[in-house]
């Protein structure tokens, strides 16, 4: 199935928002098997907005439409949508009572253009909006399907989840549907991992492997079509060992979660607790830990010893591990197991890890940029180190040495 996304708003033109709706419904898109071909923006301009629509209607066999479905004037998707097609609107009851209901508990008198929010295509199906008023519509005319979801994220992406994907499901019977099954990676870049399964990407055909890198962390997803779940499994079960037998340490988990997830999950199950010290990256390594809820009694806090004085007054790391002409420096193993020691030492955690290194810009102690040690101490007084040289810029090296730092903890 060809799709289009266009997304309707002035703001969007000048720039003002970003237009990560067309993000949103690319990605769910890819993740349903639709093949999204053409992304339009498009004013509150209602000539422009039914040039682009029968443009898209034209080419694609769905087009999913974002905005202007609110209760102001410019608001004009649907009606521009009921005119090309030669249908009428009118109001869906259930709509309107729940937007005359909420203004009479906010003892507010409803004016008629709010109405407009309740207007539906005849012949279309509604899809409902739980988290606001604007109601959108799922419409097939002649060959085309189109997809009318209001602008708001918070609204369109709960509608799209809730109720338009079972509405293409509905409209898309007659292709097998798309399953896929997501690798998580850590402790390995994308490059790396591609180049450890170049032979393997280069020449698949059906499943499908996709290697994407985002918020450092690197996802393979194996996709495709079949009439069940196991038949698709079985499909991608042989290229799923292929790829377990030469990168499979690195896998932490067959869903999209991050590993701060999954390395809190296993240090609660077992009532264990950890600790941070952390120097080149000032913090992010506890702030991923805390961007987890419900794991508060895991851990119990970290340093951020960005300095050698604090790391040498809050953690114990020997001056003359730090400074001197012979010593190791801030960045170094030596300094990585002693700022492990350190919480091992001032702390009763189970766990301890320390994050040193070199995010740029520039060298440090005349070591390189992205050189980092990361230390991982058990109250047994088992430490390892781990040396490692991350490519990128600052935020990105910083972020890298952050989920490294996890990943050595799940090991
Ligand atoms: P409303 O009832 O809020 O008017 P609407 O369906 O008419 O909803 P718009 O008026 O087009 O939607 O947009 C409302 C707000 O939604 C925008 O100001 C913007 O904050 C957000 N929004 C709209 N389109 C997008 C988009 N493509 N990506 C991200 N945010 C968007
Ligand atoms: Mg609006």
């Amino acid at each position: 199935m060809k799709a289009e996304i266009i997304a309707v708003g002035t703001e969007l033109l000048l720039g003002q928002i970003l237009n990560t709706n067309a993000q949103y419904l690319a990605q769910e898109c890819a993740l349903l098997g639709i093949d999204v071909y053409f992304q339009t923006v498009v004013g509150d301009n209602p000539a422009r907005i039914r040039e682009a629509l029968e443009q898209a209607g034209n080419r694609a066999d769905l087009v999913i439409m974002t905005g202007g479905l609110g209760p102001t004037l410019d608001d004009l998707t649907k009606d521009v949508l009921a005119d090309m097609t030669g249908r009428k609107l009118y109001l869906d009851e259930a709509t309107m009572v729940k937007i005359q209901e909420l203004f009479n508990s906010q003892g507010l008198h409803m004016v008629e253009s709010n109405s407009r929010q309740a207007n539906m295509i005849e012949g279309a199906e509604p899809i409902p909006n739980d988290t606001g008023l604007a109601i959108g519509l799922g419409l097939v005319h002649e060959e085309t399907r189109y997809l009318l979801l209001p602008g708001p994220p918070k609204e369109m992406k709960p509608m799209f989840e809730r109720y338009a994907k079972h509405w293409l499901s509905g409209i898309m019977t007659d292709e097998l549907p798309l399953h896929s099954k997501m690798l998580k990676f850590a402790g390995i870049g994308e490059s790396t991992l591609e180049h450890k399964l170049f032979d393997l990407i280069e020449k698949q055909t059906d499943p499908t492997i996709a290697p994407y890198a985002k918020e450092g962390e690197v996802t393979i997803r194996l996709a495709t079509k079949a009439h069940s779940e196991e038949e698709a499994w079985r499909k991608m079960a042989e290229i799923e060992e292929e790829i377990r037998s030469r990168v499979g340490e690195h896998i932490y988990a067959q869903e999209d979660v991050p590993i701060e997830e999954v390395v809190l999950a296993a240090l609660q199950s077992r009532n264990q607790t950890l600790t941070t010290a952390e120097s080149c990256t000032g913090g992010l390594l506890s702030d991923l830990i805390t961007s987890v809820p419900g794991r508060s009694s895991v851990f119990l806090g970290g340093v951020v010893s960005y300095s050698n004085e604090l790391k040498h007054s809050m953690l114990n790391v020997p001056v003359e591990t730090l400074e001197g002409e012979d010593a190791p420096g801030a960045v170094s193993p030596e300094t990585a197991e002693a700022m492990v020691r350190g919480l091992l030492e001032k702390t009763d955690c189970d766990y301890a890890v320390s994050v040193t290194g070199v995010a740029g810009p520039t060298m440090s102690e005349g070591k390189p940029i992205g050189l980092v040690y990361v230390g991982v101490g058990c109250k047994n007084g088992d430490i390892h180190i781990r040396r490692l040289q991350l490519p990128g810029l600052r935020e990105t090296i910083k972020l890298r040495a952050a989920k490294s730092a996890l990943y050595e903890l799940w090991k």
